[in-house]
């Protein structure tokens, strides 16, 4: 149903997890992240980031390093405590916090105490309504003991990084678990409370075939996921200097690459999981699904989301947060963020004010990645027109007045399609991935 155009996917494009992207981000004037923390009057939701993980896979562009330095993984999560109580202190009466969810690295690569005591801190200091909880999780680190806190904690949703099923790819990408493993884990985190599972999963990986990635698949659909997301592994060592470990020579070609992602939205779709935007996959029963079919999907910093908040507030070395006018990255350095947390300051000293441009086309950029249609404004459909003719030429996208439409079988060019909205592209094109 797909079909394969290179000169459509030449071009690396981001993933638009925010628009502007973390690539625009530059220097933001001091005071705007507090300002913006105390403006947020409605439903708020947070991030919380722990950059750590027992074990480093090769091809993780991640921020994250190794949890085995106590005295690292202390200090930070101090520093994070600190940031807690100073982002509470901001935050008004008003706002609601309705989501919570842990992320890195893997949040379980922490002491299940330090993991606890973060938990006791979200409840002592913010006004937590119902929040929906969710956790990242390593199935090479998740113990027992990890189900009973997901259990304690109220997690209902986590998201597991599976990747692959096959014990060939899985050693050469430097993340080795066996089938037993994820099996187990699964039996932990769904008697724990988890009713929403997510399976990472990945298509281009070394030695990986059509045959594994069915294989991988097929254990997908037994293992009941209730949600999937299919990544194709970004090969980019220049950038990811621990990527040099994968062997360049065993990575599938592009075309083989562009046949993986069709096989995985094949497989997915036609064992009833219904399609989310380009890359993810849900039960009809779970959340992702309804707010695809209600058109309430949306993109954040985590990718496609449910969540209907405005604001999003990261925590943690790294973290964004977006606001309707403002996108900030907290203090990339760990050593600098510990150190500014410690004097009670938020370090999000980077980052870019959406002016109204920006929220205009990142409302298009949005509507096209979620809802595959977004109506134009004149200027926008003129601006584009001359460049969106490729794929309307080749029917992967429809023009109906200033209605843009993907069509099905565009929808492995959607995030070019979005990119021609994308105003600051032509200078930081490099920096991407490719689109499939
Ligand atoms: S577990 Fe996830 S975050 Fe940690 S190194 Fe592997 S891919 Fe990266």
């Amino acid at each position: 149903m797909w079909n394969y155009y290179p000169e459509l996917l030449a071009t690396p494009v981001p993933r638009y997890t925010s628009y502007p992207t973390a690539a625009d981000f530059g220097p933001l004037e001091e005071g705007l992240i507090e300002r913006a923390i105390a403006e947020a009057d409605g439903d708020v939701s947070l991030y919380l980031h722990i950059p750590f993980c027992e074990k480093i896979c090769y091809y993780c562009g991640c921020n994250t390093g190794a949890s085995g330095k106590r005295a690292r993984v202390e200090t930070y999560l101090a520093a994070l405590h600190q940031e807690l109580a100073t982002v509470a202190s901001l935050l008004p009466q008003a706002a609601r916090v309705r989501r919570i969810a842990f992320g890195g690295g893997s949040p379980n690569a922490i002491e299940p105490r330090e993991f606890m005591a973060l938990v006791e801190a979200l409840h002592a200091h913010f006004p937590l309504v119902a929040p929906e909880w969710s956790i990242e999780l390593d199935p090479r680190s998740l113990t027992a003991e990890w189900g009973h806190l997901v259990c304690e904690a109220g997690i209902t949703r986590a998201s597991m990084g599976v990747q692959t099923f096959a014990a060939h790819c899985q050693k050469a990408i430097g993340r080795e678990q066996p089938t037993s493993m994820i099996c187990r884990s699964i039996d932990w985190l769904r008697s724990g409370g988890v009713t929403s599972l997510n399976f990472d999963l990945m298509y281009g990986l070394p030695h990986q075939t059509a045959v594994d990635l069915a294989d991988s698949l097929e254990h997908t659909r037994m293992l009941g996921a209730d949600r999937v997301a299919v990544f194709g592994y970004a090969h980019v060592p220049h950038m990811v200097p621990r990527q040099t470990m994968i062997p360049e020579e065993a990575l599938p070609g592009a075309e083989a690459r562009f046949a993986m992602a069709a096989q995985a939205h094949a497989f997915l779709t036609g064992n009833g999981y219904e399609a989310i935007g380009f890359d993810h996959f849900a039960l009809p029963h779970d959340a992702m699904a309804r707010a695809t079919r209600e058109g309430t999907l949306r993109r954040n910093f985590q990718g496609f989301t449910d969540d209907p908040s405005e604001v999003l507030i990261g925590i943690g070395a790294t973290a964004i947060s977006g606001f309707p006018g403002l996108l900030a990255q907290n203090e990339k350095h760990n050593g600098r963020y510990r150190a500014l947390s410690a004097e009670g300051r938020l370090s999000a000293s980077h980052g870019i004010v959406r002016s109204a441009e920006d929220r205009l086309r990142g409302g298009v950029i949005e509507a096209l990645l979620c809802r595959g249609e977004a109506q134009l404004s004149p200027c926008l459909l003129a601006d584009v027109r001359e460049r969106l003719a490729p794929f309307t030429a080749r029917g992967l996208a429809r023009l109906d007045g200033n209605t843009l439409t993907i069509a099905p079988g565009g929808l492995p060019y959607a995030r070019g399609i979005a990119a021609l909205f994308d105003s600051y592209r032509a200078v930081t094109q490099r920096r991407f991935s490719s689109a499939i």
